[in-house]
């Protein structure tokens, strides 16, 4: 025992990194509990955490060495022996410290080392913060021993599962040369420059191509919508300049043809006939003339949207008169005229020239509608009457009536179905009287049949007009 103690020791002496030697003696049966301590080195150490790895030494075959890490032992690895004479066992455990056992490898500059041993991590040396940057590159390596050692005369292989991570630094400037390193450096700056410019000017170019394809857009829209209503207006001007000539075109007629009749009849030279021919003519010619004025007037105010201000206007009344100036051409196109006027005339707050208007457009409407029919007998009925709050006048004529379309667009400004019309009658008529709070719609009985229906005034009529009957 003495020269097994001079040996440890002599061995210690030698081996810094030995830093425990304990060597016991085992019962026949290997039980631990009974283990008794031979020799310990150092000497004056407890064995307590040595004796808590016996139960691992005695499970290893007889005459095995086996190297390992324990999590107690940090940064130190132990080996153990488990070995028999003819009379006694034995286990000897040794702790060696890694950390002086490679200490002559870690020098300055030497690879970072990691040392673990099954799962635990043993021992780490020479490791550096990295930071976020750089000049130098590590280099990693882990390398894992294979078979655990369990040979006795095995002593050159690692413990078990042991793995070693090494990494090592490598300084950039040892990859390239300064110069080189500038320039790859400056080349690097120039290339992400450049990119960086070159996707600048990408988007830069996206961007203005969407706005050039925008503004084109936008470009022609208003170039179409201009044209639209540059068109619109000429397709106006020429339908007002149509309407005019039309409703002008037949008063200015009756005018020149009664001039000449009353020329010619001066002409002739009987002097009472003359006297009594210039008297009609000019009665009737001066009727014309306001007629024309009238529509001329009716003109002015669709363009300009003047309205006339309303007044107590008896109905039967206006509509006599208009009958009176356009019973010549109800007579011309051969159509029969009923009047079915209500005894007591309804009175309504509207401008007489106005209403006069509406009813002067229903008619003439009526007329046409009719010249433009197959009808043999042509008939035009005007019925006025008062239904509760409302006075009423209807116009009504036998001909071809209103189809679907028409009637769905009726009432819009220069909506005509005729060759020579304007199409502002009807909504002018509709303006007229809606603005004095009343309706005008349109329906089909047996031709078309207009109604004006306007809030009753409560005033004693002027004159009482019986149902007439004219044409
Ligand atoms: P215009 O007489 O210049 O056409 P209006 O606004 O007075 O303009 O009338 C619009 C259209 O309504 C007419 O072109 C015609 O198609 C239709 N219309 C109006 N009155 C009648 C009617 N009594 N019978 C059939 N169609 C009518």
């Amino acid at each position: 025992m003495k020269i097994f103690g001079a040996l440890v020791q002599h061995t210690m002496e030698q081996y810094p990194r030995i830093r425990i030697v304990n060597l016991y003696e085992l019962p026949k049966d290997d039980n631990p509990l009974y283990a008794r301590r031979m020799a310990n080195f150092p000497a004056d150490r407890s064995d307590m955490s040595i004796r808590a790895i016996l139960p691992k030494v005695v499970n290893q075959p007889h005459g095995t060495l086996r190297a390992f890490a324990d999590g107690n032992f940090p940064g130190q690895y132990i080996t153990t022996a488990h070995a028999e004479n003819a009379n006694f066992h034995y286990a000897i455990v040794m702790v060696v410290d890694v950390a002086e056992m490679l200490k002559p490898l870690l020098q300055d500059g030497s690879p970072k080392i990691e040392w673990d041993i099954g799962d635990m991590p043993i021992i780490q040396l020479n490791g550096r913060q990295n930071s976020a940057f750089s000049f130098e590159l590590q280099l990693d390596r882990t390398i894992v021993s294979s078979t655990p050692n369990i040979m006795p005369d095995d002593s050159t292989r690692f413990s078990e599962k042991t793995v070693f991570h090494l990494s090592e630094t490598v300084k950039l400037y040892e990859l390239f040369s300064l110069i080189g390193f500038i320039v790859y450096c400056g080349l690097s700056t120039i290339a992400v420059v450049a990119s960086y410019y070159a996707l600048h000017q990408h988007k830069l170019s996206r961007r203005l191509q969407r706005s050039e394809g925008k503004a084109l857009k936008r470009a022609a829209r208003l170039e179409k919508e201009t044209r639209l209503e540059h068109a619109a207006r000429v397709n106006a001007v020429g339908e007002l300049a149509a309407g005019i000539i039309h409703e002008l075109a037949q008063p200015l007629s009756s005018l020149l043809n009664q001039s000449q009749a009353s020329l010619k009849s001066l002409e002739e030279g009987d002097d009472m006939a003359q006297t009594d021919f210039l008297r009609r003519t000019m009665t009737a010619n001066i009727r014309e003339a306001k007629r024309a004025s009238l529509i001329l007037g009716r003109i002015r105010d669709y363009i300009v949207y003047k309205s006339a201000s309303p007044e107590a206007t008896e109905l039967n009344s206006s509509i006599l008169d208009i009958v009176e100036i356009l019973n010549p051409e109800i007579k011309r196109q051969g159509v029969s005229l009923t009047l079915d006027l209500a005894e007591l005339s309804p009175v309504a707050s509207i401008n007489k020239i106005e209403f006069e208007q509406v009813i002067h457009n229903l008619i003439r409407n009526a007329i046409d509608a009719l010249s433009a029919s197959h009808q043999t007998r042509k008939r035009i009925t005007i019925k006025t009457l008062v239904d509760q709050d409302t006075s009423i006048v209807r116009v009504s004529d036998n001909g071809s009536g209103l189809s679907e379309d028409t009637l769905g667009q009726l009432f819009q400004p220069f909506f005509t179905t005729k060759d020579s019309g304007m199409g502002l009658g009807l909504s002018l008529s509709q303006r007229i009287v809606e603005r004095v709070n009343g309706t005008l719609s349109a329906s089909n009985k047996n031709g078309a049949v207009f109604t004006v229906a306007l809030p009753k005034l409560d005033i004693a009529p002027m004159s009482a007009l019986s149902t007439a009957k004219a044409a």
